[in-house]
């Protein structure tokens, strides 16, 4: 892989040294599991879960003279990926045999590409602080995952279970683009968000269906590249972060210290936030790559790409921009309403509840405040708790209509989370008395005996006009928290004469 520098250094980035300032380096190979009933080349179930060994087929079990037979869905599913990269879909492309003896893999090999991946490059975009950072994909292929070895179950012996060989995994590497924690968090983010989006694996990284291996060097800022150290298997983002920096922070002070970086894998322990070494960085020859003798080249016609790009869901990027045109958003508001499509189709089921289209804004607030709130309180997104669409619209249309004011919106979504889960928002109001009072005439009742009880508090809002806010309060009180906020201020600047 060739390397080309295609960011320039932002000194926001920038971390010191006793000698200055450095820059961190970031490249990520990612393995997604391929969401498919089967494995990659066998008919083999995918099931997580399963009791030990229910699911291998002769070919996982690496038998001799059993054949590979290619699943095409899997193939689908990474041209699909591919497509919502943005990427090269490469028509031909070739299976390879990656040798390495371990016991969770008993032929002997993985079947992976190599020089002929199934998708080339393209790109995945950011938002790091309202700015857009582009990161290049370098490819995408096609391999087969290993088994799993168990250590713990037993004082003296390992158990071997094969229901993961031969599951197909999407390897996703990235250009060396990153140029933070940061950035390398927000990577791992939307990746995980595209891929579910198109449904071609689910980004679980706890049961280890998204997998990072973290490439990391430093440099000076804008300088050659450095000498990088791999961290293999990292199964969160948080855990991402917190191996960058450390891994980054090592690397500096050896090289400030005079030592040089030895090319190596390493292993992040969560428990000690540290990184350590694992073993020296192997080549592609120690793997003596040769063709797949047993599978013919993957070869596909324009017509199948365009057929899969044709049924492509909205993707993020796409939805988003959507979002900030069609409803007026700001485009974090965007940005966080399409964090999953779930939470985004939420938004906009309660934006068109009904016949009627209502302003997005107001639901954007809604769903990103009070319900976001909420929902983090209990460990879910907005989406996944009891506040309906049709609620949220019940409340923006009473605020709309000046029925209820927009604390008054708090306050409703208040009875609605913690009383009244099925409440039916206009008959709540109706039913408690929670609409704003408009009556002019009641307002103004309120305000004269307000004014007439404090003249001290009037002499001093004459002096100075902010101290208002005293009296909006005290009116509010008065009402019952009812008096409708623009009306009531109107009236107190008119009879304070501050107007
Ligand atoms: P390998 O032989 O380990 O597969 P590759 O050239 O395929 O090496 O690169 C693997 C990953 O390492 C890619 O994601 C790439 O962006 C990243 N990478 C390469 N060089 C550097 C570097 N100097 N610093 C950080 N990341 C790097
Ligand atoms: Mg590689």
């Amino acid at each position: 892989m060739t390397l080309i520098d295609t960011r320039t250094p932002n000194p926001k980035n920038f971390i010191s040294g006793q000698t200055g300032d450095w820059e961190i380096v970031i490249g990520m190979e990612v393995h997604a599991q391929v969401t498919s009933q089967s494995k990659l080349f066998s008919g083999a179930s995918t099931e997580f879960g399963s009791p030990p060994n229910a699911n291998v087929s002769f070919v996982d079990a690496g038998m001799p003279g059993m054949l590979p037979v290619i699943n095409e869905e899997c193939v689908r599913q990474a041209v699909r990926t591919g497509l919502g990269l943005k990427a090269q879909i490469n028509k031909r492309s070739i299976f390879d045999r990656k040798n390495y003896f371990y016991p969770d893999q008993p032929p002997g090999y993985q079947i992976s590409q190599f020089k002929d991946p199934i998708v080339g490059e393209g790109s995945v975009f950011l938002d790091i602080d309202g700015e857009r950072v582009e990161i290049g994909i370098e490819r995408l292929h096609l391999e087969t995952d290993a088994g799993k070895l168990i250590h713990d179950q037993h004082p003296s012996m390992s158990f071997v279970d094969l229901n993961r060989a031969g599951v197909a995994l999407m390897e996703i590497v990235s250009k060396p683009d990153m140029r933070s924690s940061e950035e390398a968090k927000g990577y791992l983010s939307k990746l995980r968000t595209i891929l579910r989006y198109l449904g071609t694996c689910d980004g679980n990284m706890e049961q280890g269906s998204m997998r990072a291996d973290i490439n990391v060097s430093v440099r000076k800022p804008g300088g050659a590249f450095g000498t990088r150290c791999e961290i293999k298997n990292v199964n969160s983002i948080r855990f991402a972060g917190q191996a960058i920096e450390f891994e980054a922070r090592r690397q500096i002070d050896i090289l400030e210290d005079g030592g040089a970086i030895d090319q190596e894998t390493r292993l992040y322990d969560p428990k000690t936030g540290e990184t350590r070494s694992m073993r020296s960085k192997e080549d592609a020859q120690d793997y003596r790559y040769f063709p797949e003798p047993d599978l013919l080249p993957l070869e596909f016609d324009q017509a199948f790409i365009d057929e899969l790009a044709q049924h492509l869901p909205e993707l993020p990027d796409e939805k988003q921009a959507r979002f900030i045109s069609e409803y007026g958003v700001t485009p974090y508001d965007a940005m966080v309403l399409t964090l999953d499509r779930e939470t985004a189709d939420y938004y906009e089921a309660a934006v068109k509840f009904g016949d009627t289209k209502r302003d997005g804004k107001a639901v954007a607030n809604l769903v990103n405040g009070d319900i976001a709130a909420f929902a983090n309180s209990q460990g879910l997104s907005a989406f996944e708790t009891h506040i309906k669409p049709g609620q949220i619209a019940g409340i923006v249309d009473l605020v709309a209509a000046g029925t209820i004011s927009s604390k008054g919106a708090k306050d409703l979504l208040q009875v609605i989370i913690a009383e009244e889960p099925e409440g039916e928002p206009a008959e709540i109001v109706e039913r408690r008395g929670m609409k704003q009072v408009t009556d002019l005439g009641a307002i103004e009742k309120v305000v004269d005996e307000i004014i007439a009880a404090n003249p001290d508090q009037v002499a001093k809002v004459l002096a100075k006009p902010t101290l208002i806010g005293w009296f909006v309060g005290q009116a509010m009180k008065a009402s019952g928290g009812k008096a409708n906020p623009q009306a009531l201020n109107e009236i107190l600047k008119k009879k304070l004469g501050l107007e």
